[in-house]
């Protein structure tokens, strides 16, 4: 017996019941059959054996409520399973159903050999069937999160709502309305593409435009997703931001995407991350930058100053005299901590204030200064080389 044989063999008449017995009669003529040709009533009769292998195989698909329904809707596509195979192999609108389901578990009842896994590879001659059937990866999704700049230093967990596209619900992803199936594309019978004469005596396949590739055509479309059989599915999930992340990285968060088929794999979904600039801080690789305000004084005579922290406490910060506009200064590990353990810097830019009004002390203070710097000239250097 080699497994082609069960894609002509008709169940029901194996059991000897009509197309629409009920399972009852179908358990019942199973049971009768069975017991009639059961090998220890024959033995050594290979014949018998046989009989009684392939009544087990039929009644292991039409006596399952599940299996049943879906060997009868195979063959209402006419013509056998052709079209199954002679789709795109997992492209356009799916498969109307799981094929695998019923043919990768059906082998249990009578042995008989490699049974119904066997079956699709021999009648449609393996690569592509089995392409078809394999696991499959879900799709990898894309997202955009914003988060605050506290959170893209220390880490944090978002939700985040994406929509996938996945099989209509309503219809199981076959199109159809409920109750009905799509049936076989009279235009190509199945297979997705034509013939098409180029001129000549040259031919090119192209996409049958009456199924759009699919085989398949849908009299009476599912109304939820007018035939398409896809539909929108949106979930929530919480996704982990990891401390340190800056604008603009794409975090890729490993089986976080969609579902796969038939047990396959989720893809992974890919976070573009905006981080809101902060009043305070802002960012250089693993420091932290700020910008502090010193007065002319400060600069001069020097200072201890506080500078604000992202995280902690102020730190103080020692300003030498005759630190000039714009000097930086390092204060170590107070900036973004990495992963590794490593911590970077707070870098004090400092910013020296020029008061843009001052009161009568101060402003004889300013002159008594200027009268005891009367005799430098700080562009001296410059206009000398200007005058050449
Ligand atoms: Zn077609
Ligand atoms: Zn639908």
């Amino acid at each position: 017996m080699t497994s082609a044989d069960w894609a002509t063999k008709d169940f029901y008449k194996v059991l000897g019941v009509s197309k629409d017995a009920s399972a009852d009669d179908i358990k019942k003529a199973y049971r009768k059959l069975a017991r009639a040709n059961h090998p220890d009533s024959h033995p050594g009769d290979k014949a018998a054996e046989e009989r009684f292998k392939t009544i087990a195989e039929a009644y292991d698909v039409v006596g399952d409520p599940e299996k049943r329904k879906k060997y009868d809707e195979l063959r209402t596509y006419g013509g056998g399973f052709g079209p199954f195979t002679t789709g795109r192999p997992g492209g356009g609108g799916g498969q109307p159903f799981d094929v695998s389901d019923l043919f990768g578990g059906a082998a249990g009842g009578g042995g008989g050999g490699g049974g119904f896994s066997d079956l699709f590879g021999t009648v449609f001659g393996g690569g592509r069937t089995r392409q078809q059937q394999a696991p499959r990866r879900g799709a990898d999704i894309e997202t955009d999160a914003t988060i605050s700049f506290l959170d893209s230093i220390e880490g944090v967990t978002v939700s985040l709502r994406l929509s996938s596209d996945a099989p209509c619900p309503d219809c199981n992803g076959t199109g159809a309305r409920s109750g009905t199936v799509p049936r076989v594309c009279p235009e190509c019978d199945g297979v997705g593409m034509h013939a098409a004469s180029v001129g000549g005596a040259f031919t090119m396949n192209e996409t049958c435009p009456a199924c759009r590739g699919r085989g398949l055509v849908v009299d009476d479309p599912c109304p939820s997703c007018h035939g398409a059989g896809r539909g929108k599915s949106s979930r929530t999930i919480q996704a982990r931001i990891p401390a340190g992340v800056k604008d603009g990285q794409r975090i890729r968060l490993r089986g976080k995407g969609a579902g796969g088929e038939r047990g396959g794999p989720h893809g992974d979904l890919y976070v573009n991350v905006k981080v809101s600039p902060h009043p305070v801080f802002g960012r250089k690789s693993d420091n932290l930058t700020v910008t502090v305000p010193i007065s002319f004084d400060e600069a001069a005579l020097g200072a201890e100053i506080k500078v604000p922290t992202l995280t902690g406490a102020p730190v103080t910060v020692k300003i030498p005299p005759g630190t000039p506009n714009g000097r930086t200064f390092r204060v170590r590990g107070k900036g973004v901590q990495r992963k590794d353990g490593h911590k970077g810097d707070l870098l004090v830019t400092v910013d020296v204030h020029v008061p843009a009004v001052l009161d009568e002390t101060a402003r004889e203070a300013v002159q008594a200064y200027r009268d005891a710097t009367a005799g430098s000239d700080l562009r001296a250097n410059l206009l000398a080389g200007g005058a050449r």
